[in-house]
């Protein structure tokens, strides 16, 4: 398992502004660790960074000690898995969508990805398993049930790291704790970091950083925070 590492990051999109002021963090293998703060803070630039969609005008950004300019972008995209906010599902059956594109994608590792993302108590409602239509733009499912098939067709790759970007932002507060308590189950062996906005939706992260204006402005345990409000 990979360990992640953002070392005294430098970052804008424009010339004259800085966004990322010098940013460092690490996750350690393994360990969760989630990044909160208002709009604007600066949390999806880091996750733009992670994927290379930009590079640091300088500092570095690191997976497993390697700087990731070094890594193909095949491989950094099979180290890390997104669950995004609100996932676009395919107008065809949960197996599809969970499989749709994946060379590791074979029948069982399907099952088990549905298994991990608990579809199973959502699939006994419906006609079918896997085999069940999503539906046009998946209106048939649930905003949960959606979001359990997108945990499902990130899983399937069995990435060693998970980005967990605003994954439950969209739901309503029962629902978010259903897909939290999945979340926090499937990141248990996984390096993760999740990205919300608010703490809240933050589920068994071992550190918390908050993020303001591109900097770190606190850093701790769930519990600490939480109770300096
Ligand atoms: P957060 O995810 O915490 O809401 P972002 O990382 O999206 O914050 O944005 C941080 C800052 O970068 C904001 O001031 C935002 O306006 C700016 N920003 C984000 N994307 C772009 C872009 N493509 N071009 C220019 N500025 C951007
Ligand atoms: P793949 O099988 O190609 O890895 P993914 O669903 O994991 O498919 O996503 C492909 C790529 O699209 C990701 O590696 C990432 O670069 C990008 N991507 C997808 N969704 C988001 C998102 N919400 N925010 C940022 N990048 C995203």
């Amino acid at each position: 398992r990979p360990g992640v590492a953002f070392e005294n990051v430098v970052f804008g999109y424009e010339p004259g502004r800085t966004i990322l002021q010098g940013l460092s963090f690490a996750v350690p293998a393994g360990a969760h660790v989630a990044i909160v703060g208002p709009s604007g803070a600066g949390k999806s630039t880091i996750a733009r960074l992670l994927f290379r969609f930009y590079d640091p005008r300088s500092g570095r950004v690191t997976i497993d000690g390697q700087d990731i300019a070094q890594v193909t972008q095949a491989s950094l995209r099979a180290a890390i898995g997104i669950v995004p906010q609100d996932s676009v599902l395919f107008n065809d059956t949960i197996g599809y969508n969970i499989g749709y594109g994946r060379a590791e994608a074979t029948p069982e590792a399907i099952e088990a990805a549905a298994r991990g993302a608990a579809i199973w108590p959502f699939i006994e409602r419906l006609p079918a398993g896997l085999d069940t239509e999503v539906g046009e733009r998946g209106l048939k499912l649930s905003g949960g049930e959606k979001q359990r098939v997108a945990i499902a067709r990130t899983l399937v790759k069995d990435p060693p790291i998970l980005l967990l970007d605003e994954a439950t932002s969209a739901l309503d507060s029962r629902t978010e704790q259903d897909i939290l308590a999945t979340l926090h189950r499937v990141s248990r062996d996984r390096t993760t970091i999740s990205i919300a906005h608010r703490l809240s939706t933050i589920a068994g992260a071992d550190e918390i950083l908050v993020m303001d204006q591109g900097r770190l402005a606190e850093r701790g345990s769930h519990p600490a925070l939480l109770r300096a409000g």
